[in-house]
């Protein structure tokens, strides 16, 4: 990258910081971010303060050295402890209202960015993204956000903390450097430097010291600058690589019951091990340039040690300063070098810094392209009707084409076609979950929709009962009816056992549960997908019986099934064709229930 390109990319961090960073200080929490951020301020004011007072403490008290001054040896040794315990006080509360600020600041940010994650379903829209047009990985604040559980977790976290920790030094350092500056100008004196005629011939410098600090630090910093640069872009590249890590174990995890049955530990275990390989050799990558950076910061940091006595030592051997005067003008010189080094001193902090504001920055941008992209929202209404609905898959191809449907209370409709015709994805486009969907959709809004595969939180039977709702909003007998009458009379009795119930129960139990879940909640319309697959064709019946009956009268039963005997529970199909991207509407000639 050209360093006028690189430089356009490192300030552009300014605007995303800053876009992450001000909500919080203007919302309602505003009150206590600026009263923690006065006392921070105050109390590094204060440190600075403390810190003048202790380098002119220095020449008091090397002069009573030099002068062999017992009495104001121990007056001044007294002196420094009541300014070191000051300082003390001052360093701890610094520190702890620095990470309450931090706590905080994380809290709000991680419950805000959390409820935009959840806000129209964008987590889901995020997933649908994320492989739309191969972007995964990509690094950079364009690219798909990439594990936004990471984002939320750790880079609010590394944000917040150091957003805090880096401005909260960088302060510090400038207020010491405008205090020391002025003292060891105060003690510098004027140097004759005989510049030729040209440059306006011999000329006095006051204010030597200050310009030799100057000049040691400004070349520390564009030297520590050049050589730390790979590690802004390895950094970047580490939290990736760790995450993708982190991911694939979880997949195994979670997936561990296929893969055995697979016998997939080998192949598992060889991508595992490649990606252990990457996240390791990008890390020696980042080690071998902090290594350079350590090698000059270790340099400079010695050379600073002696580079004021070497300075100013000819005028103490001279005799024209005491002992006093360059011990203070050493401890000044190192106060100025120890500001101006900041950015030697943070370089790994800043361009880690940079690259978690990057990556939350991206993630931010694409929560709000989804909240922007949006798709097709349904009206609320007492029937389904679907006008001129055209729904396509993630590259622009039509799964369905200006297609108008109707269903009316009473009804029980079939989608059928083909396995990946769009079944799925027309219930997806009918609960308005679905992007790439146009046209209108009115749903009644006492609706629920059965998935393929459905969820269960873990914990005790009642919550994976009653989610997403309270389970104290239904009494026990409640939830057993429900249990008995989708045929799970044996988990009547283990309503306040905790269970992990995806893993636990069979397929055909989990559909069983999601069922009870329906006719706990009484819903007059439902949409069920797949969702008797897995039961043997008797349970199957009865359940389909019951939800016809749950629904009589009030609403309808849409359902997507292959099977044969679930036809019969149906008085009207809506065959895919998926050729046509068209849907057809069929009275059944098998229908029995109506
Ligand atoms: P089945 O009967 O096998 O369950 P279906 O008719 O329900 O199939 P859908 O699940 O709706 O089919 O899928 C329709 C098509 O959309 C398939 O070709 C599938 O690969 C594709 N598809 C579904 N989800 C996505 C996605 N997130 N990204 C890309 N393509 C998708």
């Amino acid at each position: 990258m050209k360093p006028l390109a690189r430089l356009r990319r490192a300030l552009a961090v300014a605007p995303q910081a800053w876009a992450l960073a001000a909500p919080y200080f203007r919302s309602e929490r505003r009150w206590i971010a600026g009263g923690l951020l006065f006392a921070i301020v105050a109390l590094n004011l204060a440190a600075v303060t403390m810190l003048v007072q202790i380098n002119s403490w220095n020449r008091l008290f090397y002069d009573a050295l030099q002068e062999r001054n017992a009495t104001v040896f121990w007056q001044q040794l007294g002196h420094f402890a009541w300014l070191a315990l000051g300082y003390v006080v001052i360093a701890v509360y610094r520190f702890y209202l620095t990470q309450r600020l931090q706590i905080d600041w994380r809290r709000w940010l991680t419950e805000h960015m959390l409820a935009r994650w959840l806000a129209g379903k964008a987590f889901y829209r995020l997933e649908l993204a994320r492989f739309q047009d191969g972007k995964d990985g990509q690094e950079g604040a364009t690219a798909m956000p990439d594990n936004p559980d990471q984002r939320i977790q750790e880079d609010l976290n590394l944000f917040t903390g150091a957003s805090v920790g880096l401005s909260m030094g960088l302060l510090n350092a400038v207020v010491t450097l405008v205090s020391f500056v002025g003292i060891l100008w105060g003690l510098s004196t004027s140097v004759g430097l005989p510049l030729p005629a040209a440059l306006g011939g011999p000329r006095e410098f006051p204010g030597f010291m200050v310009w030799m600090a100057v000049l040691y630090c400004v070349a520390g910093s564009a030297i520590t600058f050049w050589v730390g640069r790979p590690q802004m872009r390895l950094n970047y590249r580490q939290q990736r690589l760790e995450a993708d890590f982190r991911h694939r174990m979880v997949r195994v995890r979670e997936h561990s019951e296929a893969i055995a049955l697979d016998g997939g530990e080998g192949v598992e275990g060889r991508q595992l091990g490649g990606r252990l390989t990457d996240v390791l050799a990008n890390y020696l990558q980042l080690v071998k340039a902090q290594k350079n950076l350590v090698w000059f910061t270790s340099f400079f940091g010695q050379a600073a040690v002696v580079f004021p006595f070497i300075i100013a030592a000819p005028r103490f051997l001279s005799g024209a300063i005491q002992l006093g005067e360059l011990m203070q003008i050493a401890s000044a010189f190192d106060r100025v070098q120890g500001s101006l080094s900041w950015i030697v001193d943070n370089y790994a902090d800043l361009a880690a810094w940079r690259a978690t504001t990057e990556r939350l920055g991206g993630f931010e941008a694409s929560l709000t392209a989804q909240a922007r992209a949006a798709g097709l929202q349904p009206e609320p209404a007492a029937e389904l009707a679907v006008r001129n609905l055209s729904v396509a898959l993630p590259d622009g191809r039509p799964l369905l084409q200006q297609a108008t449907l109707s269903a009316a209370p009473g009804q029980a409709v079939l989608i059928s076609g083909p396995s990946g015709a769009g079944k799925s994805t027309l219930l997806r486009a009918l609960a308005g979950i679905w992007p790439w969907t146009q046209g209108s959709v009115q749903l009644p809004q006492d609706a629920m929709f059965i998935p393929q595969k459905p969820y269960f939180p873990d914990g005790p039977l009642r919550d994976a009962l009653a989610y997403p709702e309270h389970p104290g909003r239904y009494g026990d007998a409640e939830l057993r009816r429900a249990l008995v009458e989708a045929r799970l009379p044996a988990l009547c009795k283990r309503l306040d056992e905790a269970g992990a119930w995806n893993a636990q129960l069979s397929g055909g139990e989990q559909q069983r549960l999601a069922i009870a879940r329906v006719l706990l909640k009484h819903p007059a319309w439902v949409f069920a997908d797949e969702a008797t697959s897995a039961l043997d064709s008797p349970t199957e019946g009865l359940l389909y019986q019951r939800l016809r009956d749950l629904v009589r009268g009030r609403g309808a039963l849409v359902s997507v099934a292959h099977r044969d005997s679930v036809q019969q529970f149906h008085g009207t199909r809506w065959r895919l064709d998926p050729q046509a991207a068209q849907i057809h509407v069929e009275p059944m000639k098998t229908a029995s229930a109506t």
